[in-house]
């Protein structure tokens, strides 16, 4: 992109967030650093170098941040495993072994468990929901609450979209055929499926293809068309099966570490601020979009079968997924104000979505 055009782009973002009254710059809290002093950061990542989408949005956030300070904030990628392991980005960025961070919380359940809220929930908001109880519900305060105690600030980084199902090569009949599953599938979905009788595992996308290839998982749940045909998933499995119960849509996070953070005059926090900002509000077009057309690419190609998941799976799954959020609220008590404040809003704008967007979506056929 031409630096014009990324200033441009960059400035209209931040009028929005500003006029929308979303992300407004908290006054005193910024370092007096000195004037032309530069910053120096490694952005680790949870996504295999520039993977479409995920990783292409962290080299913009980057590239965004640097050329909007003029280079008075340099950021350097690393893709997955170049400076950490993809898991460990959360932990990286909280000793300050990196400056900032792009990934999904739920890749860190282990160390801060209430995190998966912030990731995806089984039956939960899809994108567009999602962001507005972060960015008008009180979703992101809470969200920063729940890092302050690991030194972590943490901004949007966007929503990989509606996802899919995921990739089988055994057909789902009924909650029988999900017995004995070995599928891979994070967080609390992942949870959901040991439940229903299924074995979870936990892989970073880099390694899906060849476990799937070889047999080692017998099905996989990755993101949507445009990723899932990215990785070659349509070429190792026979089932593309929707709807995505698990992952209604996966909220990115850019993670950056707090003492990093406050040595930033107010100005760069601001151009931070406002590249996080732009950054998100272009990745849930870009999903739509090219889920859109990698779905006809699939649909053209003929080679797999597109099915929905049967109510009766569905069914079990939601039922297991309402014991799998209850046990976790009733034994953490962040995520039972995290859950209580994510439900609330969960009900209140499926109420407005039934005679909004459902409505109009059932009324054009
Ligand atoms: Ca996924």
């Amino acid at each position: 992109m031409k630096r014009r055009e990324l200033l441009a782009g960059l400035g209209a973002s931040a009028a929005v967030l500003a006029a929308c009254g979303q992300e407004q710059p908290a006054a005193g809290t910024a370092s007096s650093a000195s004037p032309g002093e530069t910053f120096n950061w490694k952005m680790v990542t949870t996504w295999p170098p520039n993977f479409p989408g995920t990783g292409t949005s962290a080299t913009l956030l980057a590239e965004t941040i640097t050329r909007a300070s003029g280079g008075r904030i340099r950021v350097q990628v690393y893709a997955a495993g170049e400076l950490v392991p993809p898991f460990e980005v959360f932990n990286a960025v909280s000793a300050g072994a990196a400056e900032i961070g792009h990934g999904v919380s739920y890749y860190w359940k282990a160390q801060v468990e209430a995190a998966q809220f912030f990731g995806a929930i089984p039956f939960g908001m899809t994108p567009p929901e999602s962001s507005a109880w972060l960015h008008f519900g009180g979703g992101l305060e809470l969200w920063r609450e729940l890092y302050e105690p690991f030194g972590v600030m943490v901004f949007t980084g966007g929503n990989t979209g509606t996802q899919m199902g995921g990739w089988f090569n055994r057909e789902i009949n009924s909650p029988e055929d999900l017995k004995g599953l070995k599928m891979r599938i994070p967080g609390l979905g992942g949870e959901v499926l040991q439940r229903a009788g299924g074995t979870p595992v936990m892989l970073p996308g880099g390694e899906i293809y060849t476990a799937m290839q070889t047999g080692s998982v017998d099905a996989t749940e990755w993101v949507g068309p445009y990723n899932d045909v990215g990785f070659g998933l349509h070429e190792v499995a026979q089932y593309y099966y929707y709807p995505g119960w698990h992952e209604p849509g996966a909220i990115l996070e850019v993670s950056i570490n707090q003492e990093a953070w406050d040595a930033l005059p107010e100005d760069l926090q601001d151009v931070v601020r406002s590249a996080c900002g732009y950054v998100e509000s272009r990745m849930g077009p870009e999903y739509s979009a090219r889920n859109a057309q990698f779905l006809q690419q699939l649909r053209d190609e003929g080679k797999i079968e597109i099915r929905r998941f049967p109510d009766s799976v569905i069914d079990e799954l939601r039922a297991r997924s309402r014991e799998v959020i209850d046990e976790l609220v009733a034994r953490d008590e962040k995520a039972a104000r995290i859950y209580a404040s994510y439900a609330a809003f969960q009900q209140q704008v499926n109420e407005w979505l039934d005679i909004g967007e459902r409505a109009v979506v059932a009324a054009r056929g």
